[in-house]
């Protein structure tokens, strides 16, 4: 058996024509473009790599985007003031601070520091909270990929036994949360799972979000099941690899999502949508 291969850059490409009429219509409606603001810290190339590509996908959907660059040396207060004033400018509906930030800066301050309904990561302790409550939020962008992803296949959750390999803020923990919503039985295994295998074959849908290469091998996964591959790393080979071992687990799984063109260009995607979100529901408040 082969998996289908749930292909993310041509899901992700047909989400973006879809934005880029309906921005059109919200410019003509509103009077203007949705705008994107992404701070960037220090120099890591990864960090500008990931920035270059929002940017990029935000003209490619035909939004305004700013770029605010700062030096690794900045101050935490300072950059505290760059997102006052963000969060105060009537022409900016999403705010993106590209993580991690350099270790004399609280990432956590700097994500409380955004108004939360300008937080298009969903990364706000208030979008997270009311995420978990239920109530309207912004959705953090990866999770949300790959429910989209996910919908692509056809198969519906409600009833089905998920399995999320991870459990960060950022992915393992909101899309446990998704997957539950969705009425699948939701498993999160860690570092501390004493027999990953013998959890990881219990499902229907597994989710692998570990950030180490190559752990999800073809005989931890049931046969026909959807796996989504969240890792992002780099192999021996230097070449982009995720955390399923696409070779083996291609085998056994019903549908696989590759690295590269999986989950990642789903989470750029997703962000368009999120600042979309964001510009009507500020659009609508005033
Ligand atoms: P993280 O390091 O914050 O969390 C990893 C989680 O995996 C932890 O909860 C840990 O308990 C668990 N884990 C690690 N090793 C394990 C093992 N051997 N067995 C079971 N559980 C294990 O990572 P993260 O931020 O959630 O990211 C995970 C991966 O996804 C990374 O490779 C990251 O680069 C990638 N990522 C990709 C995107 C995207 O857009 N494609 C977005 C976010 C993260």
């Amino acid at each position: 058996m082969s998996a289908v291969i749930i292909d993310g850059k041509q899901i992700s490409a047909s989400f973006k024509e879809k934005m880029r009429e309906r921005i059109v219509e919200l410019e003509a409606k509103y009077g203007r473009k949705p705008c994107l603001a992404v701070i960037i810290v220090g120099e890591d190339p990864a960090s500008q790599s990931y920035v270059r590509g929002k940017i990029k996908a935000a003209a490619f959907v035909g939004m305004d985007s700013r770029l605010i660059e700062l030096p690794a040396t900045i101050s935490e207060e300072e950059l505290l003031g760059h997102i006052a004033d963000l969060n105060a400018d009537g022409g900016v509906d999403g705010i993106l601070v590209q993580l991690p930030l350099p270790r004399h800066i609280n990432s956590d301050k700097v994500i409380e520091a955004i108004v939360p309904m300008k937080d298009v990561d969903g990364f706000h302790p208030m979008n997270v909270a009311n995420l978990w409550l239920g109530l309207e939020s912004m959705v953090p962008c990866t999770p949300k990929g790959i429910m989209k992803l996910l919908e692509t296949t056809g198969i519906n959750p409600d009833g089905k036994i998920a399995v999320i390999v991870g459990r960060s803020n950022i992915v393992g923990k909101p899309v446990a949360k998704l997957l539950l919503d969705a009425n699948a039985t939701v498993i999160i295994a860690h570092t501390h799972t004493a027999d990953l295998k013998k959890i990881t074959l219990q499902a229907d849908i597994l989710v692998v979000a570990a950030g180490k290469i190559g752990l999800l091998k073809g005989d931890m996964v049931k046969p026909g099941a959807v796996v989504i591959d969240v890792g992002i790393g780099r192999n021996s080979e230097g070449k982009l690899a995720g955390d399923v071992d696409f070779q083996s687990v291609s085998q056994s799984a019903g549908y696989l999502t590759p690295v590269p063109g999986g989950v990642g260009p789903m989470t750029i995607t997703m962000l368009m949508e999120n600042t979309i979100e964001c510009f009507i529901n500020r659009m609508n408040a005033v």
